[in-house]
């Protein structure tokens, strides 16, 4: 069997892409960096975690003429009315570091007791001639009062799961990937994918290397 369906991995953040790798594995899917094509900047004006990541993934499609597979996520903090929220990358500021974005947060909620906060990853597939699919993933936490571990990324260090005792970053990779909102939103993505390469290999013409009449020859 082949590498499976040729998608481009409409995003440029390298921590995205590792989590997003390691979460497809197994998948009949073969991932193209977006680095592999000329530079395109996507401005993220929707408004919403979906509409983002449906622009991100129309925007590259065009762009690659593949389908391309998109993450919009953030952090949604209940006592911040849901800041940073579609923000959360450039919470303090547009050229805003991982760190620069965790102080900011923790000098907002430094007299707040009411620490429950979630990520949110929401995946869209978008297929050249406008076929797309969209899945979505949550993790409930809260938000510790210091930074603690040195895995993750973004708000890994300040995120804190009772259940675990731990903050995000203080599991291994595939750890926090079997809770986290993006292993939600791409194991569901997975499923997709799949019932989609049945299909391909269904109206696909018999004479396909794949065909079960050939096997054994
Ligand atoms: P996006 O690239 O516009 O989707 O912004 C995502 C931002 O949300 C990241 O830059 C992080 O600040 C935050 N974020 C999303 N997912 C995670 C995660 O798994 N851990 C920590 N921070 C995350």
């Amino acid at each position: 069997m082949g590498k499976g369906m040729k998608i481009v991995l409409a995003t440029g953040n390298a921590d995205k892409v590792r989590e997003i790798q390691n979460i497809l594995k197994g998948c009949p899917v073969e991932l193209v960096p977006l680095s592999e094509f000329p530079p395109l900047e996507v401005v993220e004006d929707s408004g919403t975690f979906f509409g983002n990541a449906r622009k991100k993934a129309y925007e590259v499609s065009v762009h690659t003429g593949l389908p391309a597979l998109a993450d919009d996520s953030g952090l949604v903090v209940e006592a911040l009315g849901g800041a940073p929220g579609i923000y959360s990358s450039r919470y303090a500021g547009a050229k805003a570091s991982y760190e620069d974005n965790v102080r900011k947060l923790l000098f907002k909620m430094r007299l707040e007791r009411h620490r429950e906060a979630a990520f949110v990853c929401v995946s869209v597939l978008y297929f050249p001639g406008g076929e797309i699919f969209t899945s979505r993933g949550k993790l409930e936490g809260r938000i510790s009062k210091e930074v603690s571990g040195g895995g993750g990324f973004g708000y890994d260090p300040v995120f804190y799961i009772a259940k675990k005792r731990k903050t995000l970053a203080e599991l291994a990779d595939d750890e926090k990937n079997a809770i986290s909102h993006r292993g939600e939103a791409f194991r569901k993505m997975a499923g997709v994918i799949k019932k989609l390469a049945l299909r391909d290999s269904l109206s696909a013409p018999e004479s396909s290397s794949d065909a079960p009449e050939n096997s054994g020859q």
